[in-house]
């Protein structure tokens, strides 16, 4: 049955609006080209949200919103993806890192919370950080949530609202009538909605080049590790120049270079 508006790509984006429009009463169908929703980049990704890590006033004011959002799908939707606000610290290793910091703090105390602290204050918070540490500066907003039990968490609450998700079947092109998208054509067959969302993650540019649109996304490259589990290490998001490395409440750590 047509659907009111056809998501094409099924990671943390394409399931998070389909769940949000569900909400409003819009039922979507989701076609995902893997076998399972969220196997890209919204599986293997760090879980780490922290706004006030950015450089712009604007991006951290778009990220304080975003965990507002975040703050309402764990306590108010119910979902459980292992959601909580644990604070991110930045550590310096030597002098030179622990100059950046201070120049960070300065430019960011005003306006969001931040506290610069001594290398006890940090090893108190976090007794487990090299002895070697110069100093921090500490997030105390940031959260921390794994991405995938999010997804995972939005895929039955999708399927609940009467909407759809077509697995193993990709997009391969999209029919145009004038100017505006009539259709999503797949290697099965082909969709009509009133509203289409291209959500295709690293490879959205290449769905828009299909109706000659340039969309200007520029696909980055990064690795994370999973280690066995293990007690309990830290307590927060540790950032270093080179690596950022969490423990999700499982007690698995998660690292990844910076
Ligand atoms: C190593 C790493 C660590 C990261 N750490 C963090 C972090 O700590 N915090 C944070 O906020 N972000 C982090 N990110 C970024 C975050 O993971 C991404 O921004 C997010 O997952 C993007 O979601 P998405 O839905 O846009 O893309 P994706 O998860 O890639 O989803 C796109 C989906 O579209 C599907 N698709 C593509 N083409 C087609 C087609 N033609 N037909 C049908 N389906 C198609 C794909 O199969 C995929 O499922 C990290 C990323 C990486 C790689």
């Amino acid at each position: 049955m047509k659907k009111d508006v056809n998501i094409m790509g099924a990671g943390i984006i394409g399931l998070s609006i389909a769940y949000f429009l569900s909400k409003r009463s819009f039922s979507s169908l989701l076609i995902e080209r893997n076998e399972g929703v969220a196997l890209e980049s919204s599986f293997g990704n760090g879980g780490g949200l922290w706004p006030t890590l950015l450089e712009t006033n604007t991006l951290i004011d778009l990220g304080e919103a975003s965990l507002q959002l975040f703050d309402m799908l764990a306590y108010h939707d119910k979902l459980n993806f292992e959601y909580r606000r644990n604070g991110v610290m930045e550590i310096a290793l030597n002098y030179e890192e622990l100059k950046l910091l201070e120049q960070d703090y300065e430019r960011k105390k005003a306006n969001f919370y931040v506290e610069l602290l001594s290398p006890k204050e940090a090893l108190d918070l976090e007794p487990n950080l090299s002895k070697e540490v110069k100093g921090s500066l500490y997030h105390v907003r940031g959260a921390h949530g794994n991405c995938y039990l999010l997804a995972k968490e939005f895929e039955g609450r999708i399927l609940d609202s009467g909407s759809e998700i077509r697995l193993r079947e990709k997009v391969v092109g999209l029919s145009k009538e004038g100017n505006k998208i009539k259709k999503v054509l797949t290697e099965k067959g082909e969709d009509e909605a009133d509203w289409f969302i291209n959500s295709c993650g690293a490879w959205s540019k290449e769905l828009a080049e299909k109706v000659r649109f340039n969309l200007p996304v520029k696909p980055a490259k990064g690795i994370m590790i999973t280690f066995e589990k293990t007690n309990k290490l830290l307590n927060s998001g540790i950032v270093s120049s080179k690596i950022g490395i969490v423990q999700t409440l499982k007690g698995n750590l998660r690292a990844g270079g910076t």
